[in-house]
C-alpha cells in the first residue's frame, strides 16, 4: 500500500503542472503587452524554473521511498499510473503547444514535459519487466531518478545563468 502510495504521489505531480501552466500564460500575456520585457522574463524564467525543478525534486523524494518499498510491487497500479500519467501529459502538452511563442519558459515547461512522457513509458515497461520477466522491482524506481536528474538539468542551468550571468538564452 505504501509503494503505491509513493508511486500515486509521484503521479500527482501532474496536478502541479497547472499553477506553472497558469504563470507561463500570464507571462507570455505581458510580454505580448510589451511591459518591461527583460525584466518580465527573467521573472518568469526565474518562478518558472524553480517550480518545475520544484517537482524533480518531489519525483526524486518519492522514488527514494519506493526504492526502500521496493519488495513490494503492484504492477497493475503501476500500469494504471503510467498510462493516466502519460494521457495527461500529452493533453497539457497539446494545450501548451497552441500557446508556444518560443519563450525561455515555454522551453523549461516542453522539456519537463519531454521527461514526463519518457517517464510514464519507462514506468509501462518497468511494470511489464517486472509482471513477465521476473525484473527486480527497483528498475522503476532507479530508472525514475536518472529521468528526474535529467529533468532537473535545464532548470538548473536556467537559474545559474539567471543569477551568475545575468541573462537567459533564448529562441527569438
Ligand atoms: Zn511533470
Amino acid at each position: 500500500m505504501t509503494h503505491s502510495l509513493a508511486l500515486i504521489s509521484d503521479a500527482l505531480h501532474v496536478i502541479f503542472h497547472l499553477p506553472v501552466i497558469v504563470v507561463a500564460i500570464v507571462v507570455a500575456y505581458l510580454l505580448r503587452k510589451n511591459y518591461n520585457q527583460h525584466k518580465l522574463e527573467s521573472w518568469g524564467t526565474g518562478i518558472i524554473a524553480t517550480m518545475i525543478l520544484g517537482t524533480s525534486v518531489w519525483i526524486i523524494v518519492a522514488a527514494c521511498y519506493r526504492f526502500s518499498n521496493a519488495y513490494i510491487v503492484q504492477t497493475a497500479t503501476m500500469l494504471v499510473v503510467a498510462i493516466i500519467g502519460l494521457i495527461g501529459n500529452f493533453v497539457q502538452l497539446k494545450i501548451l503547444k497552441d500557446k508556444d511563442n518560443h519563450s525561455t519558459t515555454h522551453s523549461l515547461i516542453n522539456w519537463h514535459f519531454l521527461f514526463d512522457l519518457i517517464s510514464s513509458v519507462v514506468l509501462i515497461m518497468a511494470a511489464v519487466i517486472i509482471q513477465f520477466f521476473h525484473g527486480s522491482p527497483i528498475i522503476d524506481p532507479i530508472a525514475s531518478i536518472i529521468i528526474a536528474i535529467c529533468m532537473a538539468l535545464l532548470p538548473i542551468q536556467s537559474l545559474w545563468n539567471l543569477i551568475f550571468k545575468k541573462e537567459i538564452t533564448h529562441h527569438h
